[in-house]
């Protein structure tokens, strides 16, 4: 089982005290104007919270996942939006981290490690959801470099980002084994971006399309080796999963923070509402929920630090896991709130 060092507890202390005082402040804002958070962006930067995921060879802390995902909780705790500026720059280098080569790393990780790129993980298209083997994006081979054709959907951080890490059929008689992954420099001729949705929450992270019109991609940023693509992206979303996890952890810690800080100063039938068996039991069964799903995540991301093989099926559980927890704690959260919970919640309100 996963277990705090000290270090990793002083960090999650600091970021804590962070998000408290600098983001949460901000957080119901950056929901209502859905625009991204530069400002909480430049924050992470100053605090070297987005050098995290990169070795330190490339101006990276060199941190492990466990560490990473606490800095991805903390920050969720008081602002979804914003724990998805360090969690995707992590997502979208994968990649490279996982098949990139020496010259690939040193030419990417330094500017993304300082947060002057960001970065981005494009593999979902209209038709190509969790079957994302049936990608229609294709890859042809002209010369010294490859010709891509095709749109990404959802794709977070679309327009932001600088750096895009692309999967592609370069082989579509190949099926799984024909897709290959790129890296897209947000400037390459023939890539734009398309539609920005418009999300009922994360309004503050830019979820949009991608457009590849006869994009040209240097041969030389192909990942790995043609073919390799799917294998990347398994491999990257095992890795990420827990950071999504980790995400919904927070959500639903800062739901139950909320809900019983409220539950202690609300008053009915004269006595605060937290005095009533029925909130109790609310509170307990959230809070039960809560740190299950932070032992699954926390224990996911040791693994894939302990380099264990086989870790897919552990992942995956812990981010869908969190992720029913944090829909039921929140339900659940509203419903101590009463008509109050339909209201607009400022979470700098209370102190966590
Ligand atoms: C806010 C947001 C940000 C995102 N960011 C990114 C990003 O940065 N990069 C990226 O590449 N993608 C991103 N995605 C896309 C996300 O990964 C996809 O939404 C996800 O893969 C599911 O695909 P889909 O939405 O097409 O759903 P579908 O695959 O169409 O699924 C619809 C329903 O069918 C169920 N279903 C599907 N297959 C099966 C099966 N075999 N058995 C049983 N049930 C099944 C699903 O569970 C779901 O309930 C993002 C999505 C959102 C909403």
């Amino acid at each position: 089982m996963y277990r705090l060092t000290d270090e990793q507890r002083m960090l999650q202390a600091v970021v804590r005290e962070l998000a408290q005082e600098k983001i949460a402040p901000r957080a119901a804002e950056i929901d209502d104007k859905a625009e991204y958070p530069w400002d909480i962006k430049e924050l992470l930067v100053r605090q070297d919270l987005l050098a995290l995921p990169f070795p330190e060879k490339y101006g990276g802390t060199g941190s492990d996942l466990v560490t990473f995902y606490l800095v991805v909780e903390e920050i969720a705790r008081v602002c979804a939006s914003s724990s998805l500026i360090v969690a995707v720059q992590a997502l979208g280098s994968f990649p490279i981290l996982i098949a990139g080569t020496e010259t690939q790393k040193q030419r990417y990780f330094p500017n993304l490690a300082s947060g002057d790129w960001l970065a981005a993980f494009a593999l979902t298209e209209p038709g190509a959801g969790s079957d994302a083997a049936a990608m229609k994006t294709r890859a042809v081979l002209d010369g010294d470099h490859y010709i891509l054709n095709g749109s990404k959907c959802f794709i977070t951080n679309a327009g932001i980002a600088q750096v895009y890490s692309v999967f592609a059929m370069t082989d579509p008689s190949k099926g799984v084994k024909g897709i290959s992954a790129f890296i897209v420099d947000a400037d390459s001729p023939g890539f734009r971006l398309g539609k920005i949705e418009h999300k009922m929450g994360i309004r503050g992270s830019q979820t949009g399309e991608l457009v590849f019109d006869n994009c040209i991609v240097p041969a030389g940023n192909l990942l790995g080796n043609e073919g390799d693509g799917f294998k990347i992206a398994m491999m990257t979303l095992d890795k990420s999963r827990p950071g999504v996890g980790a995400q919904a952890v927070g959500i639903a810690q800062g739901a139950l923070d909320y809900a019983a800080r409220y539950a202690k100063e609300r008053i009915q039938f004269g006595a605060p509402i937290a005095s009533l068996q029925a909130i109790q039991f609310m509170l307990a069964d959230m809070a039960m929920q809560v740190e299950a799903a932070r032992c699954l995540v926390y224990e996911a991301a040791a693994r894939v630090d302990a380099g264990e093989k086989g870790i897919t099926m552990s992942s995956a559980m812990a981010k869908c896991f969190a992720g029913d927890v944090a829909m039921r704690v929140t339900t659940d959260a509203l419903q101590v709130l009463g008509g109050w919970g339909n209201f607009e919640i400022r979470i700098s309100q209370f102190e966590i």
